[in-house]
């Protein structure tokens, strides 16, 4: 079975909400347990909190696109903007490191989303954006 989904929204923080639903409502045929809707749910807000917060610090009229992707019991999700991009992939998935503690951010986005997904790669180059890939 394969089922294929892709959304793009603007990047601002009033569709966080509506990015998880949708992804969770994509899913719901797959008959998920609540701890794996709740997973999904959680790697889905933080990657989207991302691109709006960071990938989009400053920047007018961004897109977030989300690609979700059903193959063979496999969930992939792909969360991508064209904001500004992460200079060091490495530092930046360290569990604790915020390039905004002035925000209240604490730095766990990366290690949740590690943590809830079974597969987490991040594609970024400054100035051209980020792509989040989990599995799940
Ligand atoms: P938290 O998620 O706990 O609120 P945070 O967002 O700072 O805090 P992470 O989600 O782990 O923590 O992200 C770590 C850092 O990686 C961010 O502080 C930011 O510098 C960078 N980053 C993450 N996603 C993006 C993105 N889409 N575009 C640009 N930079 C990003
Ligand atoms: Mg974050």
């Amino acid at each position: 079975m394969r089922n294929e989904m892709t959304m793009e929204f603007d990047a601002i923080s009033e569709n966080e909400a509506f990015a998880r639903i949708s992804v969770a409502a994509f899913i719901s045929f797959l008959n998920p347990t609540l701890e794996e809707m709740s997973d999904v749910k959680t790697a889905v807000s933080e990657a989207v909190t991302n691109a709006v917060i960071h990938g989009y610090d400053g920047i007018e009229g961004g897109k977030v696109v989300i690609n979700c992707l059903i193959e063979k019991d496999v969930l992939h999700i792909e969360v991508i903007d064209k904001g500004k991009g992460i200079e060091n992939i490495e530092r930046a998935m360290e569990p604790l490191f915020t390039t905004k503690p002035e925000l209240n951010r604490s730095g766990m986005g990366f290690p949740f989303m590690e943590a809830f997904m079974d597969d987490l790669e991040v594609i970024s180059e400054p100035d051209k954006g980020t792509i989040v890939q989990m599995k799940k």
